[in-house]
């Protein structure tokens, strides 16, 4: 273990190195303070991106990057890659798999996982995406279903393979569907001579009356003209019964048959955080103090997917990435703030805003819509917007470069460019 762990100076420790807790790593900035992050994985994801990688559109290092290679020029911070097993407040400890962390300050940046209404068990069935192995075995069992396809005799077997069944029509559910579209219908269609995956079913189902529940009602009814045109099947005010082994149960009696079952429809925040002992809202999220401190616990902050955080209009803080980092840079003023003053407790706090930066999501080549503040976008501008954000927000110069040019190969030659599986990555299922 590094010096740097048992040295006097106060000592901030960051769980998790995600959009909120890389954020408050990259903003704060105090000479008396040393800071360690830890994370299970050893790089940062840009989430936003994990669809593309799932839908062969992008390959998984174009959007990560190791987290010690972004903080290298910050000596102050150490850069941890372990499992974070319990939290225990009362004594400032954190037990991760290998060590024993103590702190001054914790900012808690975990986020959230897939999670499935009640229904865990749909887990084996029906794969969410939220890490970059979701996304490479989404990736895998998605190509896999076509080539089986090619050798495929039996009709009703063929109709199976060739069905993809995403649950929740959210942005992640939307840009999926959309993906999968144009993949079997622009890019697979050329490469098979025995099938035609341009006839591929993709079923996009949501609970509520229209797709982006959360967008103006005239954006969401566009959203999902633009998937209808894509070919997508769009099933709204549907919910789903069960879920087994390639077979949906719909509550309107409908059963489909899909080889390719994906859940986009619900997050819930880490589990660490019914370790806390303090309100947590039904999806486990914190429910923190105007300063993002865990109440009764001044010393503890929590940011980003696993905070619920009312706004002033009572709207909830969306789960979405701008959140994390506005928090994490709220938080890293405060702690940086009253590390500077003498009398660090009686320093008031200010209470955080959000500031809403806007919404948007991409369906297909030349199909998004947006919404920034009054500005509404659709089709052509709204893709063009939504792809210099996320270009401008990718960390890492060189993923920028490779994202860039994988997008205008993809855009000029209909190809996409991460299609690759082996054969030690492709079981075929039971
Ligand atoms: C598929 C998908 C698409 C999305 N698209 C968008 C989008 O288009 N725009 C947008 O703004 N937002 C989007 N989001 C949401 C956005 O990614 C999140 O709001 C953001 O990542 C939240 O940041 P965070 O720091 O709270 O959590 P995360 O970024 O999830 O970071 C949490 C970190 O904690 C680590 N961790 C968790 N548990 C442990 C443990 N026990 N021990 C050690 N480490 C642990 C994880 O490895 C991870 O690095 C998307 C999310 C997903 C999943």
């Amino acid at each position: 273990m590094s010096d740097m762990l048992n040295e006097p100076r106060p000592h901030i420790v960051v769980l998790g190195a995600g959009f909120g807790g890389l954020t408050f790593c990259q903003k704060f900035h105090h000479p008396k303070a040393r800071v360690t992050v830890v994370d299970r994985a050893n790089h940062h994801l840009f989430q936003p991106l994990l669809y593309q990688v799932a839908t062969a559109g992008l390959s998984a290092p174009e959007i990560a990057q190791p987290i010690r290679s972004i903080l290298a020029d910050k000596p102050t911070v150490t850069v941890l890659m372990d499992e974070v097993e319990t939290l225990d407040l009362a004594k400032r400890r954190v037990t991760l798999s290998r060590q024993v962390l103590e702190y001054d300050y914790l900012v808690l940046a975990l986020g959230g996982r897939t999670s499935y209404f009640g229904h865990p068990e749909w887990a084996e069935f029906a794969p969410g995406l939220k890490s970059l192995d979701d996304a490479l075995n989404i990736r895998r069992d998605v190509l896999l279903a076509f080539e089986r396809t090619e050798t495929e005799p039996d009709p009703a077997a063929v109709l199976r393979l060739m069905t993809i069944v995403v649950v929740g029509g959210g942005p992640t559910g939307v840009e999926m569907a959309g993906a999968l579209a144009e993949l079997t219908r622009v890019v697979l269609k050329r490469d098979f001579r025995r099938i035609d995956p341009s006839t591929a079913r993709v079923v996009l189902i949501e609970a509520s009356t229209d797709v982006l529940s959360h967008m103006a009602p005239d954006l969401a009814a566009n959203a999902s003209e633009q998937l209808r045109q894509l070919g997508v099947q769009v099933r709204t005010s549907t919910r789903v019964k069960s879920i087994t082994q390639s077979r949906v149960e719909l509550d309107n009696g409908e059963v489909i048959e899909a080889e390719n079952i994906l859940w986009a429809a619900s997050v819930a925040a880490s589990p660490l955080t019914q370790q806390l002992g303090v309100e947590l809202d039904r999806a486990g999220r914190v429910k923190v103090s105007p300063d993002l401190s865990l109440p009764g616990r001044s010393e503890v902050f929590a940011v980003g997917d696993m905070v619920s955080y009312l706004q002033e209009n009572g709207k909830p803080v969306p789960g979405v990435s701008p959140a994390a980092m506005q928090q994490a840079s709220h938080v890293a003023r405060i702690i940086e703030d009253e590390l500077s003053s003498a009398h660090q407790s009686r320093l008031p706090r200010a209470a955080f805003r959000y500031f809403d930066k806007g919404t948007m999501a991409t369906i297909g080549r030349s199909a998004a819509v947006a919404q920034i503040g009054p500005m509404k976008l659709t089709g052509f501008a709204a893709w063009v917007a939504w792809l210099v954000v996320h270009l401008l927000f990718l960390v890492g110069f060189r993923n920028k470069a490779a994202v860039l040019l994988q997008w205008t190969y993809s855009y000029f030659t209909y190809k996409r460019g991460a299609r690759i599986i082996t054969p030690t990555e492709s079981p075929p299922k039971a």
